[in-house]
Formats: C-alpha cells, structure tokens, sequence
C-alpha cells in the first residue's frame, strides 16, 4: 500500500515536473548560430557604413516577420570632427504587457582591430562574430521564440544598440554611445529588469559576475545566475569579477535595474580573428535558454 502510494506520489510529481518544463520554451543554438553567420557574410558592421546598414535591415526584417512592434532611434555622435550617424533599433513583444523586461545588445563592430598581434591590422575592422553578432543572435531567435509564446507575466522589448565599440583605451568617453543615447532618452515606466548580453558566443564560454552588475542589482544576477545552475549550465561561474563598461553601464547611470552577461576572457577580442569559427551553437544555446526560462518560468 504504501509502495503504490508513492510510486503514484512519483508519478504524479513526474507529470507534474514534465508539464512545468514543457512550458518553457527551448531555445535552438543553431538558428542563433545560423544568424550569427549571416551578420559576418555582410562584412564588419561598422557605423555609418553601407554593411551596417544592411545589419539593421536584417535586423528590422527578421523583427517584422515575427510581429515585433519595430521603432527606430536616430541620433549623431561626433567623433574626430566627423559626424557619425547612428540608430537603436526596439523590437517590442506584446507591448500592452505592463511588466516589462528588457533584453539588449550592440549590432555594431569596432572599425579598429587596434589588439592584433599584427600591426598591419591595426586599422582593419573588426568582423564581430562574437564581439557584435553573437548578442543579436541569441536576441533574434528569441525574437522567434516570442513570436510563437506569449509570456504569461512579460511583455519583452529587444533592443539593439548602435556604437558601442568606438572608444579608446585611456578614455571612457567614446564606448556606448549608442545606449547612452537609449537611457538618457528613456521616458516613462523603466523596465522591471535589464539584461544585455555581449560576446557570449565563444566555443570556450565561461560567464562570472561582472562587477558592476552585481553591485546595481545583485538580486536580478542572483535569480540569472540560480536559473543557470538549475539548468545545468556550469559556465555561469559564480565568481564576480572585473568591472566593465558595456551598455548595460549606460542603463544602470540612468537608474535602470541592468545587469551584463558577459564573457570577457577571448583571445581574438578586438583582432581581426573574431571570427565564427570561435563561436558555437552550444554556446549561445546555453545563454539564450536561460533567458527563456527567465522569461517563461513560473
Ligand atoms: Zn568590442
């Protein structure tokens, strides 16, 4: 009797646990990839270049055909006595959702492979598989994913920065311009939370806690980092480590909730190497679905 009970008990909780996890949705690592390749087929995406242009169209196409409520940001940056145009591009999920959660990355590429080993290369630019193109991947096929599932608690906005890559080494001024612009321009209700990832693509991928991240919102990294570890997923390392100016800085200045998913340690970083044969479907696999959970869990 009370064997049967429990193999009932077990049962039970066995459907149970296969209903709640049939309710998230699985992220595809090879359609991400896939995205990620195309970006690199259009050369490097530098701003106010014809391929960034082409990036965004990708970009604008791939959100239409998933319903997104698309919105472009214009501005201008100067930059050495040029004017340099630049766009955010807001894909917006069921944009009646009052909860909100904001997942972004930067479409751009560094115009300077300025840490090649190779001097010649040093005014080449960047391709940006994972410096650039893995980000909008892993947004993109999330893109798809939103298309087919609506959340139950969130509406999800994708942002796509422009300009992220064009500062010097000995300055903070010149990176993130693109999200400075987004932040400072924000108006109304900020979103619950803030996720930008950037340079998650590596075949090598380990992610600790960058720093500012934590200090801003430790509980947001806290249930990031648990989803993680309930997945599986060990290349979300616990460790906090260095401080990084990434987009998500630009949103914690203007008092958003906003953390970073970043793996920073990648030998090809700013080289004219960061190609997609760094990068794997495993990889962006592994960060997308714990957005998805983050999202659609319950
Ligand atoms: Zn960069």
């Amino acid at each position: 009797m009370i064997k049967s009970n429990l193999i009932i008990l077990m049962l039970i909780s066995g459907i149970i646990l296969i209903s709640c996890t049939k309710q998230v949705p699985l992220f595809k690592g090879e359609n991400a990839f896939t995205m990620l390749k195309d970006q690199c087929d259009l050369g490097a995406r530098v701003p106010g270049s014809e391929e960034i242009e082409l990036c965004r169209d990708y970009i604008i196409d791939r959100l239409q055909k998933y319903g997104a409520d698309v919105k472009q940001q214009k501005f201008t940056i100067e930059y050495e006595g040029r004017e340099i145009p630049g766009v955010n591009i807001t894909g917006s999920f069921y944009p009646r959702l009052s909860r909100r959660i904001l997942l972004g990355a930067h479409y751009d590429t560094r115009p300077w492979a300025d840490k090649d080993a190779d001097e010649n290369n040093h005014n080449k630019p960047v391709l940006g598989a994972n410096d650039g193109a893995s980000g909008v991947a892993v947004l993109l096929e999330m893109g798809r994913i939103l298309a087919e599932k609506m959340p139950e608690e969130y509406g999800v906005d994708l942002v796509f920065f422009d300009l992220e890559d064009m500062g010097t080494y000995t300055e903070d001024g010149g990176w993130c311009q693109g999200s400075k612009y987004f932040a400072e321009h924000w108006e109304g209700d900020k979103p619950e939370k803030s996720i930008v990832v950037d340079m998650i693509g590596d075949k090598d991928l380990r992610i600790p806690i960058e720093y500012h991240s934590y200090h801003n919102s430790p509980l947001l990294v806290r249930e990031v980092w648990d989803i993680a570890w309930q997945l599986g997923i060990t290349e979300f390392d616990n460790r906090i480590d260095n401080a990084i100016d990434d987009d998500h800085y630009s949103l914690i200045t203007e008092g958003f909730e906003a953390i970073d998913i970043i793996d920073f340690e990648y030998d090809s970083w700013h080289t004219t190497h960061d190609t997609p044969d760094k990068c794997s479907a495993a990889s962006l696999q592994k960060v997308g679905q714990v957005l998805v959970n983050l999202i659609y869990q319950k």
